[in-house]
């Protein structure tokens, strides 16, 4: 291909030109001192990311779901029961896993385009006065519906309840863009995969364990064998993995991992919230209005954008593709062909995010949308024009 336009699917994400570099390495001996050199100050970044003083961060040759089945199998045993909110595709998809596993998942139905509700979590754990629920599940970034959810708030509802369950975070398309805190959360197992906020190539999945989570990897009986983070554990003392460990994605987490810390997780959040926000002024200067049902819910790394009844969302997908060469993301599940996907999140610029409006305005006029084009646009650059002058101000 001669030609690379940025990609706007909520992950893999676009990757700097440096991390690309960093995850293209000449072979190491993966069992020398040299592998610890990329290990141990990958791991310790990974635990500032998370917003951790001592979570025990495990990083494994997997993906996001990967990480899922780690949390549940290293900490549950078959019977146990779990609570757990469906309101989009992926928590669908946690949910399904735990059943899979034997697990008896307590299921809170949430309408999608909403977020967690913390007030039935807090219900259910009330309810509970023997503690048969172990575990509670909790997608902070519905990247289906383009939904954050409220983590200190579940985190609240355990506490009101003084519930000793434990609190697992998926973060996989929050985790290095939007803010996520660890410790502050009181969140026992976090899960995410490089692809996303460490603008990385898939292939990792990304852990932190709390103590609480380590203890209760002595009472779980679920079996595990490539996930057992106490083998994984063992591994480290000795600068290793228990089996191959992925060098370059390594040596790429390491180089991810820094540039989040350099630029400042603050700043990278800002950064995500800004970018975000234009993409939301394009929507309203459409006419359109995002799946997330209240503003305290957008998004900042996806924003899922329902199309007018009777159009197929996904046509706006496959035209971009065939037609422009460029890639959004299609509605999943209950919201297949409702909506459209732009992903924002990991390397993306006020150029970059732009280009995407343009290109998604392009697409609906030439499908018959009544969008007049360069209003997106327009919207999008106002709000860049606006704070990219501030944020320079504020740097002086
Ligand atoms: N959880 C969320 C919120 C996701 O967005 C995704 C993937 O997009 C997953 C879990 C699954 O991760 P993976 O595809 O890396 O296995």
């Amino acid at each position: 291909m001669s030609f690379q336009n940025p990609v706007f699917i909520p992950g893999p994400t676009n990757m700097p030109e440096s991390i690309r570099k960093a995850c293209d390495m000449p072979t190491i001996d993966h069992r020398s001192p040299l592998f610890g050199q990329i290990l141990h100050p990958a791991r310790a970044n990974v635990q500032k990311v998370l917003k951790s003083a001592n979570a025990e961060v495990f990083i494994f040759p997997s993906t996001g779901t990967g990480g899922w089945e780690t949390a549940i199998t290293n900490t549950l045993s078959a019977g146990d029961t779990v609570l757990a909110a469906r309101n989009g595709m992926f928590s669908h998809r946690w949910i399904d896993m735990c059943q899979r596993h034997g697990l008896d998942v307590q299921i809170v139905e949430t309408p999608w385009g909403h977020g967690l509700p913390a007030n039935r979590y807090a219900e259910a754990l009330a309810a509970d006065k023997g503690h048969k629920i172990k575990a509670v599940l909790a997608t902070h970034n519905e990247t289906a519906t383009g939904v954050k959810s409220d983590i200190a708030a579940v985190r609240a509802a355990l506490d009101a309840a003084d519930h000793p369950a434990l609190l697992f975070v998926d973060g996989v398309s929050s985790i290095g863009s939007m803010d996520f805190r660890f410790d502050t959360w009181g969140v026992d197992i976090a899960v995410t995969g490089s692809q996303k906020g460490f603008m990385l190539p898939a292939g990792l999945a990304v852990l932190g364990f709390s103590a609480k989570a380590m203890a209760a990897t002595k009472t779980g009986r679920l079996p595990r064998t490539f996930f057992d983070v106490n083998d994984m554990a063992k591994g480290y003392d000795n600068s290793a993995f228990p089996y191959t460990p992925p060098v370059g994605l390594m040596n790429g987490l390491l180089l991810a991992s820094d540039m989040l810390l350099r630029e400042g997780l603050d700043n990278v959040f800002a950064r995500h919230t800004r970018i975000a926000s234009g993409i939301r002024a394009a929507v309203h200067a459409w006419g359109l209005e995002l799946c997330a049902a209240t503003p305290d819910l957008y998004s900042d790394t996806v924003s899922a954008i329902k199309t007018p009844a009777g159009f197929n969302a996904t046509e706006i997908v496959n035209h971009a593709a065939s037609a422009y060469g460029v890639a959004f993301g299609t509605g999943l599940g209950e919201v297949a062909g409702k909506v459209f996907r732009i992903g924002h999140l990991g390397s993306m610029t006020d150029v970059m995010a732009l280009s995407g409006i343009a290109t998604a305005e392009m697409c609906m006029v030439d499908l018959g949308l009544d969008i007049k084009l360069g209003s997106g646009v327009a919207a999008a650059q106002d709000h860049y024009r606006r704070t990219t002058g501030q944020a320079l101000k504020d740097a002086a």
